[in-house]
């Protein structure tokens, strides 16, 4: 008779590890992490724990072992139009290479079996087990399977089936580059050129910067076009995008409505949906694991496989509420057609929104618990609109001059201190 696993869960990325991290501390020990790749495995990220990474580190009982930059302050640029903003608690850049390791290394010493060159190739449920076959032709069971396998998920592709979709598109790179602080900068000056979305330059440990850019799918764009718009991008910051480019990764933006599992089947992390506003997914993915481990140990107990609340569990969750209404703020801030520039000169010119979004970044604050306030923001707003939106055109036609770059590398570091919109 062939071992039953309780769970198997697919992937030993962050997902992966804190589910695996919760389902240990609820006693549930019969748990193989299966990982196509060995450790250390690099992944292309910007390496900034964001949000309530800190809390769910300290929740799963994980440590931040590794080196990292805190970052103080974000700071937001539209062409000539900078401000810098002051986060509520700083934001860790990390690299991931060593950041999954640590975190395999760290569940690995309670005892959680991770396979690594173990590709899972497809899973199939019947009704007493779930079968898990991998790329070598052996074939595992387990009670649960948890597909936290990041956006190309074998897992999710068994839930989703074909359904067809556009994914985001990001790109990045580490190069070397000389900051004159830790600030991350958050640039939206692409958007004059046709991106939905935002290049980042965030400081890294030795000299180095980590740099990319997300691209939200409301328009197509290729990465031949994505690479340019980065490379023009990162040009008044004096830093040369190599001949070789940024190395890309299409993910799925986060949908409430999507399916995350069926019975004896969950999806986690990249598998279940990024952040649609930012790219961003290492919290998101340990704090989805909590809410995955959680419902599948209280599974194992009563036997109540089928799942059906997870979705509702997710959503309801404060990562799931922040989930939803990024995704809404994405649709408005990254649309297509013109309507964009409305929305994005509410978020870069009145100080309260950018505050409040700064707080949701670092994890000082929940915006989704803001709405009043956010609504009060639009409200204010609607009267300026057009003012705002001139504001805003202004401030694009600045854009890429050296002094406007130089206002970005010598810009102060206080709150709000910004340059002000000054070609308004
Ligand atoms: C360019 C870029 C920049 C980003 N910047 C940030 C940022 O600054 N901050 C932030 O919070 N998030 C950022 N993100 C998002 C973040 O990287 C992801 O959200 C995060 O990695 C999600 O973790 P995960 O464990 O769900 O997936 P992953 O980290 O992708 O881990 C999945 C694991 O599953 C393994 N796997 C996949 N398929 C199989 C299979 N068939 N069999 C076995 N194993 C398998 C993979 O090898 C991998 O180890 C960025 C993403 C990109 C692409």
């Amino acid at each position: 008779m062939a071992r039953v696993f309780d769970v198997i869960v697919v992937g030993a990325g962050p997902a992966g590890t804190s589910t695996a991290a919760r389902l240990h501390q609820h006693g549930v020990k019969d748990v193989v992490v299966l990982e196509r790749y060995d450790f250390p495995r690099d992944k292309p990220c910007g390496g900034g724990l964001t949000g309530h990474c800190d809390e769910a580190l300290a929740a799963l009982d994980l440590r931040l072992t590794v080196p990292f930059v805190p970052s103080a302050q974000a700071r937001v640029r539209m062409g000539g139009f900078v401000r810098t903003v002051t986060m509520g608690r700083p934001v860790n850049v990390i690299r991931r290479i060593e950041f999954d390791r640590s975190l395999v290394e760290q569940v690995q010493a309670r005892g959680v079996e991770v396979r690594v060159g173990a590709a899972v190739e497809s899973v199939r449920v019947d009704r007493e087990a779930v079968t898990v076959r991998l790329e070598s032709g052996e074939e595992l069971l387990a009670r649960v399977v948890v597909g936290a396998d990041g956006a190309a998920s074998v897992v999710r592709k068994h839930l989703t089936g074909n359904a067809k979709a556009m994914p985001h598109r990001l790109f990045m790179q580490e190069l070397p580059a000389q900051l004159t602080d830790t600030a991350m900068v958050y640039d939206f000056t692409p958007m004059s050129a046709g991106l939905r979305g935002y290049l980042w330059v965030f400081p890294v440990k030795g000299g180095r910067a980590n740099v990319g850019l997300m691209h939200y799918p409301s328009s197509r764009k290729g990465g031949p076009e994505l690479l340019r718009l980065l490379r023009d991008g990162l040009s008044p910051y004096g830093i040369a995008l190599p001949a070789r480019g940024a190395r890309g990764w299409p993910v799925w933006g986060y949908d409430p409505g999507a399916p995350v599992s069926a019975p004896r089947l969950l999806t986690v992390g990249d598998a279940a949906g990024i952040d649609g506003l930012t790219g961003e997914g290492i919290a998101v993915a340990m704090e989805q694991a909590q809410v995955a481990g959680d419902t599948v140990a209280r599974a194992l107990t009563d036997g109540g496989v089928a799942f059906r609340g997870y979705r509702r569990a997710l959503r309801r969750a404060t990562v799931g509420r922040e989930l939803a209404l990024d995704r809404w703020l994405a649709r408005l801030l990254y649309q297509a057609g013109p309507g964009w520039r409305r929305w994005m000169s509410l978020v870069l010119f009145d100080p309260d929104v950018l505050e409040m979004y700064a707080a949701r970044v670092s994890g000082s604050e929940v915006l989704a618990d803001q709405k009043l306030r956010l609504w009060r923001a639009l409200v204010r707003h609607v009267g300026a609109w057009g003012s705002r939106t001139r504001q805003l055109e202004a401030a694009m036609a600045a854009a890429w001059t050296p002094d406007a770059a130089q206002s970005v590398a010598s810009s102060p570091t206080s709150s709000f201190s910004s340059s002000p919109p000054s070609s308004s």
